[in-house]
C-alpha cells in the first residue's frame, strides 16, 4: 500500500517521561507505516528546554502560529523537586502556559466515550466539551486579610492620573477578608472567537453561562461581548450549519447539563471551567480518555492529551517493569491534528486515515482489549482483558490494517 502523502508539515512537540515513550510507539506502529509523515520537530523534553534555555518552547509556539496545526506530547512543568532531579538552571515555566500565551488560545477538553464504560450520568450519550477561559478573575486576584475595623474602597485612576471611580466596598466593623478581581475585554473577545470557531469547526451547539443577574457589570460584560461577536461575526454561519448559540445563567446551565444527552460545547468563566471540567471528566470516566485542543482566536490548533507525563508509570518503566499506560488521548491528539491538517490542505485521504485510526482504537476497546486504568471502570456484563501499552497499540494496529 502506498503511504498517504502530506503537504504542509505538522508542528510536532515531543515531551517527557511515559508519554514520550508512548509518543514513539504511536509514531512507529500507528503512523509511520501508513503516512508519509511530514513534521517540523521540536523537542520540548525537559533536557532540551534546559539546553536551549527554554527557547525551543517559544520556537515551537511560533511554528504553531505559522503552520496552524500542532500536536503536543505531555511535558513536565518543573517544580522545586524537578529542578533538583534534572539539575535545572532555572524553574522553567509551564510549556502549555507559554504556548497558550503566544497563541492567545482557549483550551477545549472532550472525553472519548466507549460502550463498556458508562458515564456516571446515565443520560449522557455524547461527549460534553468544556471550554475554560483561562485568564484573570480569582486566579489573578488581589487579596487582603482585613485585621479589624476600617474601610475598604475600590478606586480607579485613569492614565492621566484622574480618579474616575471610587466606591466603598465595605465599612468593616470587625476583621474580615477582601478580594478584587479583573479581566480584560481583549481576553474575553479572544475567548469568544475561539469558542464560536470551535463550535463551527466541530458543528456543535455552544452554551455559555455566567452569573450576570448578580454580577451586573463584571459577568454582564462577558455576556454582552459574546452576544455582540455572535451577532456580528458568527450568527449566519451558525444558522447555515443548524447549530445554536445559547446563553444561560450558570446555575441553570448546571441543571440542564445534568439532564442533557451531551453533544455540545460548554464555555465557562475561569473558575467555573476549572471546577466543571473536573466534574465532567470524572463523570465520563478517566483522565486518560480526555482529549484537549488549544484553539486560537485566528484559528490555529494545538492538539494534546489532557493528562500529564504519568510519572509513576515511567519510574516503573525505567526499572524494567511492564506498564499499562493508556495511549488513547495521545493517539487522539495525533488523529485530531492529522484530520485538521487534511482539512486545511484538502487531503481527504489524510482525514479518512484519522477517522480510521480512531475507529480502530474504539474497535479495540469495544472488543474488550484495554489498558489497566479502564478495566476498573467497565460496566457489568462486559468481558475485558488488561494488556500492556505495547500490546494495546499492536492490537489497534491490527484493527487499523484491516480497515485500510
Ligand atoms: P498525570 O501524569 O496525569 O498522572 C496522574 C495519575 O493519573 C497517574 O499516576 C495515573 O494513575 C493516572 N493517569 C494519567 N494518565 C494516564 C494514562 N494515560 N494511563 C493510565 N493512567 C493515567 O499527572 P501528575 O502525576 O500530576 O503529573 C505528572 C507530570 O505531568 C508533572 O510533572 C506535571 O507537571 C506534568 N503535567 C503535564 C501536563 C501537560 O503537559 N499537559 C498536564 C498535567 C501534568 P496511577 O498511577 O494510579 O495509575
Ligand atoms: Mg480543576
Amino acid at each position: 500500500m502506498a503511504k498517504i502523502q502530506m503537504k504542509t508539515p505538522l508542528v510536532e512537540m515531543d515531551g517527557d517521561e511515559m508519554t514520550r515513550i508512548l509518543w514513539k510507539m504511536i509514531k512507529d506502529e500507528l503512523l509511520l507505516p501508513f503516512v508519509d509523515l511530514k513534521t517540523e520537530y521540536y523537542d520540548l523534553g525537559l533536557e532540551e528546554r534546559e539546553k536551549t534555555k527554554d527557547k525551543v518552547t517559544y520556537d515551537s509556539a511560533y511554528a504553531a502560529k505559522k503552520y496552524g496545526v500542532a500536536v503536543k506530547c505531555a511535558t513536565i512543568t518543573p517544580n522545586k523537586q524537578r529542578v533538583e532531579e534534572y539539575n535545572l538552571s532555572e524553574m522553567w515555566k509551564s510549556p502549555n502556559g507559554t504556548i497558550r500565551a503566544i497563541l492567545d488560545g482557549t483550551v477545549f477538553r472532550t472525553p472519548i466515550i466507549i460502550d463498556s464504560v458508562k458515564p456516571v450520568v446515565k443520560n449522557w450519550e455524547k461527549p460534553i466539551t468544556i471550554a475554560r477561559h483561562a485568564y484573570g478573575d480569582v486566579y489573578k486576584a488581589t487579596e487582603y486579610r482585613v485585621p479589624g475595623e476600617g474601610k475598604a474602597e475600590l478606586v480607579f485612576t485613569d492614565k492621566d492620573g484622574n480618579e474616575t471611580f471610587r466606591e466603598t466596598v465595605y465599612d468593616f466593623e470587625c476583621a474580615g477578608v477582601l478580594q478584587s478581581q479583573y479581566n480584560k475585554d481583549s481576553s474575553i473577545v479572544s475567548f469568544a472567537h475561539s469558542c464560536f470557531r470551535f463550535a463551527i469547526d466541530t458543528k456543535q451547539d455552544l452554551w455559555f453561562s455566567t452569573k450576570d443577574t448578580i454580577s451586573k457589570k463584571y459577568d454582564q460584560t462577558f455576556k454582552l461581548i459574546f452576544e455582540e461577536i455572535y451577532e456580528r461575526d458568527y450568527k449566519a454561519k451558525f444558522e447555515e450549519l443548524g447549530i445554536e448559540y445559547f446563553y444561560t445563567l450558570i446555575d441553570d446551565a448546571v441543571a440542564r447539563v445534568i439532564r442533557s444527552r451531551g453533544g455540545y460545547i460548554w464555555a465557562c468563566k475561569n473558575y467555573d471551567g476549572d471546577v466543571m471540567s473536573d466534574m465532567v471528566s470524572t463523570a465520563f470516566g478517566s483522565l486518560a480518555m480526555m482529549t484537549s485542543v488549544l484553539v486560537s482566536p485566528d484559528g490555529q490548533f494545538e492538539y494534546e492529551a489532557a493528562h500529564g507525563t504519568v510519572t509513576r508509570h515511567y519510574y516503573r518503566y525505567l526499572k524494567g517493569e511492564e506498564t499499562s499506560t493508556n495511549p488513547m488521548a495521545t493517539i487522539y491528539a495525533w488523529s485530531g491534528a492529522l484530520r485538521k491538517r487534511g482539512e486545511l490542505d484538502e487531503l481527504p485521504e489524510l482525514c479518512d486515515f484519522a477517522d480510521k485510526l480512531e475507529k480502530a482504537c474504539i474497535k479495540t476497546l469495544d472488543s474488550g482489549v484495554m489498558t489497566k486504568d479502564l478495566v476498573g471502570l467497565v460496566s457489568e456484563g462486559y468481558t475485558v482483558k488488561a494488556v500492556n501499552s505495547a500490546d494495546f497499540i499492536a492490537e489497534i494496529r491490527k484493527n487499523l490494517e484491516q480497515m485500510l
